[in-house]
């Protein structure tokens, strides 16, 4: 059979070519679902937020991962956009700034009624699939954007906030964030405080996707212990493959799988190889691991587009999904598992959410504990009011020193 051989090469890339067609022909029907775009925090950092400026043209738009062109042939059919701001603005503006941002995410779906459609549901993202749109939800990137409020909470729900990281890289005053599994932080809440249990059952109760990526290991088991409905990790990766705490660990992967949970593999290069460099692959080796370990159930895709500095050759920008999704069909992925890892994980997950939130139950009212906010800046309204439970057991316990010495002095 010595005439055979020449047409390997040639075999070979025609199969090439039909994992792609494949990968096109699937996506048709069920695009991409995007746990983690950064497109927001580019127009604030580039254009002060000022759409019409034509610079900020969606069309045209160059210098970043996404525009709209790339979100076609990407075949994006659902972005949860980040209302992100940073962690510099905790205990300042934070709360202004992440209403501008889910502001300007409101205004892309405006101004381009043809390519976006603002969305707040399941039944919203099936619907923008059928009319051939991006469907467009807000993804509120760190528990500092409530500034410790159960208030602002349910006001950013009626905004459309649909999930809620609950920490960016710092802590929130009820959550911890990665930096304390790598020493840089201390840790404050020991996962959640008492506070944090709240906000969890409140998001329950709402609507709204708890999502961990950023949190503390401790963070990521506290809650997904809690959490009545599945979470997500919207843009993290597997730590077996690459040790970086921003990735998730073998044991919570178990807790993954065992609540119908879902991790949404990012792809910045650090998390991906732990190094400068990376490449398609390579994010595929994570969503493999994450398969392997908790199941086909628990895989999605959260870029992190326009969010990171470096991204892994073959998948620079948003357009290159589909290159991912043939070489998952060339690694023998079923066709059921790869539309479960476009959309169907998502959809499955925000539909368990929707299930088990409850408006008729009696919203939570508790307020964090004065003793526990960082005073500058702030004032104490409602609080002098408070019944004394709600004094830190800190400042119960100053008390009570002062009383005792005083009846020593007498
Ligand atoms: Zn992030």
């Amino acid at each position: 059979m010595w005439t055979g051989w020449w047409l390997w090469p040639l075999v070979a890339i025609c199969t090439a070519d039909q994992f792609r067609d494949n990968a096109v022909r699937l996506m048709q029907s069920t695009p991409v679902i995007d746990g983690h775009n950064d497109l927001p925090w580019q127009l604030l950092n580039k254009f002060n937020n000022q759409l019409q400026d034509p610079r900020a043209n969606l069309t045209s738009l160059n210098g970043t991962h996404t525009n709209i062109p790339k979100l076609k042939a990407g075949f994006v059919g659902a972005q949860f956009w980040s209302a992100y701001t940073p962690c510099d603005t905790q205990n300042k503006d934070s709360v202004k700034r992440t209403l501008e941002q889910i502001d300007v995410i409101q205004r892309m779906c405006q101004l381009y009624p043809e390519t976006f459609l603002c969305v707040t549901d399941s039944a919203g993202i099936r619907q923008a699939f059928q009319e051939g749109k991006v469907a467009s939800l807000v993804g509120v990137e760190g528990g500092h954007s409530i500034d410790s409020s159960l208030g602002v909470l349910r006001a950013l729900y009626h905004l459309g906030m649909r999930y809620l990281t609950l920490t960016h890289s710092c802590n929130t005053p009820w959550a911890d964030n990665w930096l304390v599994d790598t020493g840089e932080d201390e840790a404050q809440s020991q996962g959640l405080s008492s506070f944090g249990q709240s906000v969890v059952k409140e998001m329950n109760r709402l609507g709204v996707i708890i999502d961990l990526a950023h949190v503390s290991v401790a963070t990521m088991e506290a809650a997904l212990q809690l959490s009545k409905a599945p979470v997500v990790f919207s843009h993290s990766s597997a730590y077996s493959v690459c040790q970086h705490h921003r990735n998730v660990p073998d044991h919570v992967l178990q807790l993954v799988k065992q609540t119908g949970s879902l991790v949404m593999v990012n792809f910045y290069n650090d998390y991906v190889s732990c190094k400068a460099e990376a490449n398609l692959s390579q994010v595929a080796d994570h969503l493999d691991y994450i398969k392997k370990v908790a199941g086909a159930g628990a895989v999605g895709f959260g870029g992190d587009y326009d969010g990171v500095s470096r991204l892994p050759s073959g998948l620079e920008d948003v357009s290159k999904y589909p290159d991912l999704v043939a070489e998952l069909l060339r690694r023998q992925w079923t066709e059921a598992e790869v539309r479960g890892a476009l959309a169907e994980n998502l959809l499955r997950v925000f539909e368990a959410v929707e299930q088990v939130s409850d408006h008729k139950q009696a919203p939570g009212e508790e307020p964090i504990p004065l003793g526990q906010l960082e005073a500058s800046c702030r004032t104490k309204y409602g609080y002098s009011a408070a019944p004394i439970l709600h004094l830190q057991p800190g400042a119960l316990l100053a008390s009570l020193v002062t009383l005792l010495l005083s009846l020593y002095l007498l």
